[in-house]
């Protein structure tokens, strides 16, 4: 093989064994490091051959740790990281291992962008085959929807490619089935024009949530409301940025992000408008270059952090919902933990639900429920305080969930995760993986 092998008596074992969430302490027989794609046809033939778990890693994001293994092999696409743009087609074309940093970095050059999530250091593999929220989702879509073809490995150590023309079925499954199908090489996207976002950041006490939420709630609702706005609230406790008053960093508090993904000066008038509407203590409106906001929030959510994570998705942001919020949001333990309250709409409901194996279009909120700690000893408390938070609002969910967003615990709750599509995609599992040779991920038993 030329593929860099790194087994339990390498001196970079312990290095390379680590994944973001520090709750997965794995030890893998052998991390699989591939710098090409023959590199990875060479590492699943060979684990097929030897017997070996495989488990996949791109960015090693997942929070339920489904890109590490205890004595299987880890195929890692760290020397796949490559990006490159073609402005004229405003096509880019990420390899399988690339982080969005990579990809952002790339598409700024040309003052475009892909939509994805909002850490830089994030695998765009993970993030994209699960469908890929974030703050563009309302103007351009989900990732998915920028996704234009891809090129994988198969269980059969084949390479493919894939795209509305060719292998449509699998192409289909890849745009939110996560990685059951086959270890992804390339990705190819369609890019946008994007290089400023107008931001209103505010933080109001958890005894006006209620009003604030339920003015999201109108916005959100209201069908005249531009896909350019994007609006998240979080519970949290108030974190020691510039504008935050110190008497406000660590009380529990409800934090609103409202963005724009218009034209600028539109976005920042409309923003100081909701702003003096909103009358929060402490708030900053300002037009934000892309890339300063998609590394904003690399240090908090930094590598080696404790990670549990619950979600699900809302209709509608009730005053019964919103009154349970508050009553947990007190409760907040870590300064990183929060309640995420994301909105949906926009370009994301434009698809028809059975378009792409995505089934969660027509929801209006994400609610998330994640929590993060350093002291390992905190462990047994957020646990709890998630588990605590997401019985208390699961009355007023949907039933399903984000596949990126789920836990361990869920992992074989195929129907939470891919609801109406899980049936085509038990079909399209039993084709390219008959084996279930890749089950380490929000598995779909194949039909
Ligand atoms: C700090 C942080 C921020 C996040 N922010 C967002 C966000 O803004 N929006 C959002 O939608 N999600 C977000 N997520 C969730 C994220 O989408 C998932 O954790 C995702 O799985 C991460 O992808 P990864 O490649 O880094 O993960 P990995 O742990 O490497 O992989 C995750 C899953 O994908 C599989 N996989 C990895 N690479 C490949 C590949 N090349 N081909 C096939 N399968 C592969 C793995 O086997 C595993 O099952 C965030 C997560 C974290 C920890």
């Amino acid at each position: 093989m030329t593929v860099r092998l790194v087994g339990p008596d390498h001196p970079d074992y312990d290095t390379d064994r680590r994944v973001w969430n520090a709750m997965h302490d794995r030890r893998p027989a052998l991390i699989a490091h591939c710098g090409s794609v023959a590199d990875v046809v060479e590492s699943v033939r060979y684990a097929r051959e030897q017997g070996l778990e495989i488990a996949v890693r791109g960015g090693g994001h997942s929070m339920p740790g489904f890109s590490t293994v205890d004595d299987g092999i880890v195929i890692a696409l760290d020397g796949l990281r490559g990006v490159s743009v073609d402005p004229d087609r405003r096509v880019l074309v990420a390899e399988g291992g690339a982080l969005l940093g990579d990809v952002d970095r790339a598409a700024q050059e040309h003052g475009m962008v892909v939509p994805a999530g909002v850490i830089s250091h994030t695998g765009v593999a993970g993030l994209t085959l699960g469908g890929g929220v974030g703050r563009l989702m309302r103007r351009f879509g989900l990732t998915i929807d920028s996704l234009l073809e891809v090129e994988l490995v198969t269980a059969a150590g084949e390479v493919v490619t894939a795209s509305a023309t060719e292998h449509p079925d699998l192409f289909w499954a890849l745009r939110g089935g996560g990685g059951n199908f086959g270890i992804v090489t390339k990705f190819t996207y369609r890019t946008h024009e994007l290089t400023t976002i107008p931001v209103l950041a505010c933080f109001h006490p958890l005894a006006d949530a209620p009003r604030v939420l339920a003015r999201a709630q109108e916005v959100i609702a209201d069908p005249a409301t531009p896909r350019e706005l994007l609006w998240t609230s979080f519970f949290r406790k108030g974190h020691p940025l510039p504008w935050m008053p110190a008497d406000l960093v660590g009380t529990p508090g409800l934090m609103t992000v409202i963005e724009w993904s218009g034209d600028v000066a539109e976005g920042l008038r409309l923003l100081e408008k909701l702003r003096d509407e909103l009358a929060p203590v402490a708030a900053t409106v300002d037009p934000v270059p892309f890339l300063t906001l998609q590394t904003a929030g690399d240090e908090m959510f930094r590598h080696g952090l404790y990670t549990y994570v619950k979600a699900g998705f809302a209709d509608a942001l009730t005053p019964d919902l919103v009154a349970d919020l508050i009553e947990r949001g007190r409760l907040l333990g870590s300064e990183i933990s929060q309640i995420e309250l994301l909105a949906q709409g926009g370009a994301i409901a434009d698809v028809p639900a059975d378009a792409t194996a995505y089934p969660h279009r027509s929801a209006s909120w994400l609610v998330n429920i994640p929590a993060s700690w350093t002291d390992p000893t905190d462990g047994d408390d957020e646990l709890a305080w998630v588990r605590g938070t997401y019985a208390a609002v699961r009355p007023h969910l949907d039933g399903t969930s984000y596949s990126n967003f789920m836990d361990a615990d869920e992992a074989s709750d195929e129907q939470t995760a891919y609801g109406s599509t899980l049936r085509r995609l038990r079909q399209v599992k039993a084709e390219w993986d008959p084996a279930n040779v890749f089950h380490l991920n929000q598995n779909i038993k194949p039909a």
